[in-house]
């Protein structure tokens, strides 16, 4: 059972977000809290959370701990200085009160999330029919009841496609009825905004909401079709032509994406729930009632690396006696601050784009060697490289490592591309894809193809080197690469990029999360190694509580993460109403 919400105290970047929590005080029936110039009342009622929300101008008291609230503005230096007193003087943790719902994440998945949990239930149009008859026969059955409330697995059962998701499927399905034939159908959804069915959350993420879309070059344009790339209620194609825009083959930019995320949580009026330029670096499971052997680290019995114990007077009210407590710090402009939040449930949408992989090639530490895409823009943006400097070595041959081949050959930028693989290879993403959608792509399967040493091809600034794995690296900016038949050659290279994919970064986790993992050995991997959750909730198998979505559950595309936050919102639903009507 959900209990009543709250928070410790934090401050996100002011130009990510002008948020900022801190409980203020509580009430008979109700607590109050403070989101900087936002209050919040909850309180429970026989039929679930009632969100009040009231908005102040106010001067944030300098005495916050036991402030009350001033009435008037405040020039934004006082309000900055304020808000810096608030983050030195800190919380009384010994009266927190836990959050419902916390998400760490504030990618598709987080927003997808929080749209749901701020009350915006998905009905079946009325009149709507899906193209699918078993699924249409299983919808006309409850139409009264939203999606949330009914039986996902009875639902999604037996649909097909590509998601191994059955939720994920199901989601989609319902958005985009006929998609994956070519058809254009309008969902068979309808959204009503039912205030009393939110669940207060609080979302945490590094940048602005948009999750990894963030990190990719604007310009760069998706895999997927534009029309996959959208949110619930809200189709990407209606804001582009607000935008005057259209799509290329069907396809559109990251930068329109990013732009599209950002326009989603304003107009869903979301933000208050953002709380952006925070770095999530601790989760952990408190047991409130602590077992005494556990409490101090050096006498600790307890057997899972989860359960950790802490001297707190915590105001919670979960029947289970559940509770995570998550540390992090928080940017401001006046620098980082450490803030802590409790929760009942929380939900890891971190993504897996964190941690770039490494070759584990000797010097690959030197400051010449990156390991995203990213520092290949900079360096190109500040003239560190151009058409007359030594090569660029890019390592890899999936879609980042083409991505790079493009961005330094569109500037005449010398490149030796070296990879594991032969060119025809059908592990290779480019033999995966088709030609016609994809005309960039096969331009760089074309010139690997046809400019492998060692007979060098039409494209000047280009050399291939497929079955190829890098030596090492040395000071003096060389690099040491051997062939397939272990013959090595030292190539001189102004700067490598090294874009062999990437690993989600948990450090966050005990354990870096691999306790949660399917295998339970190995390093969480979205495409080997997800996390191991309830199919039709998201939950974690091992921890109850903590739920995992998107590319840590295994749904690597944005179209298919939605169908995780459907999952997660309708479990959490269920938890505070077990018997939904
Ligand atoms: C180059 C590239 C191209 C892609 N092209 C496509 C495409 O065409 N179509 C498609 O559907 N998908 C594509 N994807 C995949 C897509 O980006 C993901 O499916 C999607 O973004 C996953 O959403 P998410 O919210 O789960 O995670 P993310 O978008 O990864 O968001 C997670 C967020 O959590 C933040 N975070 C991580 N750790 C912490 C922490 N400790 N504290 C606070 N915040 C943290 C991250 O910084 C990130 O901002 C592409 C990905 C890349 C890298």
């Amino acid at each position: 059972m959900l209990s009543r919400g709250f928070l410790s105290s934090a401050a996100s970047s002011a130009l990510a977000s002008r948020n900022t929590l801190y409980k203020q005080g509580s009430e008979p029936g109700e607590e109050v809290f403070l989101l900087e110039t936002t209050v919040w009342l909850i309180r429970r009622e026989a039929r679930g959370w009632h969100l009040r929300q009231k908005s102040f101008s106010f001067a944030i008291p300098h005495r916050l701990s036991r402030g009350s609230f001033g009435g008037s503005q405040t020039s934004l230096s006082e309000e900055q200085q304020n808000k810096r007193t608030m983050l030195r003087s800190g919380l009384d943790q010994s009266n927190a009160t836990p959050f419902p719902v916390v998400i760490i994440g504030n990618g598709p998945s987080g927003i997808c999330l929080s749209h749901l949990l701020s009350g915006n239930i998905p009905y079946v149009r009325r009149g709507s029919v899906h193209p699918n008859p078993i699924l249409q026969r299983k919808l006309e059955e409850t139409p009264e009841l939203s999606i949330l409330d009914q039986d996902l697995e009875y639902l999604s059962e037996g649909l097909e496609g590509r998601s191994s998701s059955p939720v994920a499927l199901l989601f989609d399905a319902l958005l985009r009825p006929d998609t994956d034939f070519g058809g254009t159908e309008d969902s068979v959804l309808t959204w009503w905004h039912q205030p009393e069915k939110a669940i207060p959350h609080l979302v945490l993420g590094k940048n602005p909401p948009g999750g990894a879309w963030h990190s990719i070059e604007g310009s760069m344009f998706t895999l997927s079709q534009g029309n996959w790339m959208s949110l619930p209620d809200l189709p990407f194609k209606d804001w582009l032509s607000k935008k005057k825009r259209g799509f290329r083959n069907n396809r559109t930019t990251a930068g329109d994406i990013v732009q599209y995320y950002q326009y989603y949580v304003a107009k869903k009026e979301l933000k208050k729930n953002f709380l952006c330029g925070t770095i999530v670096t601790s989760v952990k499971k408190l047991s409130v009632d602590a077992d005494p052997s556990c409490s101090k680290p050096e006498q600790r019995t307890c057997s899972s690396p989860w359960d950790f114990s802490e001297n707190l007077q915590v105001n919670h009210h979960a029947d289970s006696g559940r509770l995570f407590k998550v540390d992090g710090l928080v940017s401001t402009i006046h620098g980082t601050q450490p803030f802590s939040v409790y929760a009942e449930n929380v939900v890891l949408a971190t993504g897996t784009y964190d941690s770039p992989s490494w070759l584990g090639a000797a010097g690959e530490h030197l400051s010449f060697v990156h390991h995203t895409l990213s520092a290949l823009e900079e360096a190109v943006k500040n003239k560190e490289i151009g058409p007359m400097s030594d090569p660029v070595l890019i390592v890899g041959a999936g879609l980042t490592a083409a991505d790079a081949v493009l961005f330094a050959h569109h500037y005449n930028i010398p490149i030796i591309h070296a990879f594991r693989r032969r060119v025809h290879d059908p592990a290779l993403i480019f033999n995966q894809l088709p030609r016609m959608m994809y005309p960039e792509y096969h331009k760089v399967h074309q010139m690997m193809e046809e400019q492998a040493i060692p007979c060098p091809g039409p494209y000047e600034y280009y050399v291939s080197l497929p079955e190829h794995r890098v030596v090492s690296f040395t000071e003096d900016r060389k690099c040491i690469l051997c062939d397939k038949n272990g013959r090595q050659k030292i190539h001189n290279i102004s700067m490598a990029f090294v874009l062999i994919g990437s690993n989600p970064n948990l450090s966050y986790l005990p354990n870096n999360g691999v306790d949660l993992a399917i295998d339970s050995d190995q390093p969480v991997s979205s495409k080997r190694n997800p996390m191991d959750v309830d199919p039709f909730t998201y939950e974690s198998v091992q921890e109850k509580g903590l739920y995992a979505v998107g590319p840590l559950a295994g749904d690597n595309f944005v179209r298919f993460v939605q169908g995780g936050a459907l999952a997660v919102a309708s479990s959490l639903l269920k938890k505070v109403n077990p018997n939904p009507p």
